[in-house]
């Protein structure tokens, strides 16, 4: 991934999505921001305990580093619910329950925030439209990929083939020991398994992505665990009470 330095906080963009310029993206780490404490210092969540205050500057900083004016978000609840945005829809308030997001229209990122789940980011580019899925284990179990690459096929008349995907900064294999899996993931995630409780949620993610239809060649996955890096990104294993990061994607 590629990094990138702007007001005085970092993100990551993965190159194949930064090579076309009408498509805003960005993997945002810690750095910078108005959070203290367990929050420190780009917290992007409402819904952590941080002062709503800090978190609308946070967000306001994501807005001026990307240049764009507005943020459609949602409240993610770890289920399979996909919002498409349109012209309609008010900007920069979160009211809805959903774990993804989609859109065409210009000007509004879509914010994902994390803290070991999967951020999802997806383009395509002969249609001009972007989708952000939050994607945990629950959402891997529930398959909420799949069912986003359905909803941008029949709303907006994408082909799965050609979506561009980059997978951000999650919990690593190393880290996402699933001591109760018999009882929480399916039998199918068994091939996962890469070490003892040890599971591949990146492999799960990038088979359902192929599943619905992507090429190979077009997915992209971030290497950081987040449970491996809270210098740099939150993480709810590692911390408990902490903040989430922000992947945002939109079109200009
Ligand atoms: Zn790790």
């Amino acid at each position: 991934m590629i990094r990138n330095y702007s007001e005085g906080t970092a993100y990551y963009q993965f190159p194949h999505l930064a090579a076309f310029s009408g498509l805003a993206h960005g993997v945002f780490t810690r750095d910078g921001g108005n959070s203290t404490g367990n929050f420190h210092g780009l917290n992007l969540s409402y819904d952590v305990g941080d002062h709503k205050e800090n978190v609308r500057k946070n967000r306001s900083l994501i807005k001026y580093v990307m240049e764009m004016p507005y943020i459609f978000s949602v409240r993610q609840v770890h289920g399979s619910r996909v919002r498409c945005f349109s012209q309609q829809d008010a900007p920069d308030i979160e009211k809805d329950e959903a774990d993804a997001l989609i859109t065409d229209i210009p000007g509004r990122l879509l914010l994902v925030k994390a803290a070991d789940c999967q951020s999802i980011l997806l383009f395509d580019p002969v249609r001009n439209v972007a989708a952000n899925i939050h994607s945990g284990w629950r959402g891997s179990v529930q398959n909420i990929i799949g069912k986003t690459v359905s909803v941008m096929s029949d709303v907006f008349g994408c082909r799965a083939s050609n979506l561009i995907c980059g997978i951000g900064p999650s919990l690593g294999p190393c880290c996402a020991e699933f001591l109760n899996h018999s009882k929480e993931l399916p039998r199918a995630f068994e091939r996962y398994e890469v070490n003892s409780n040890h599971f591949d949620f990146l492999a799960v993610s990038r088979d359902q992505l192929k599943e619905a239809g992507l090429s190979a060649k077009n997915i992209l996955t971030s290497r950081i665990c987040t449970r491996c890096s809270t210098d740099r990104f939150f993480s709810f294993r590692k911390e408990k009470r902490t903040g989430r990061f922000g992947a945002v994607i939109g079109i200009r």
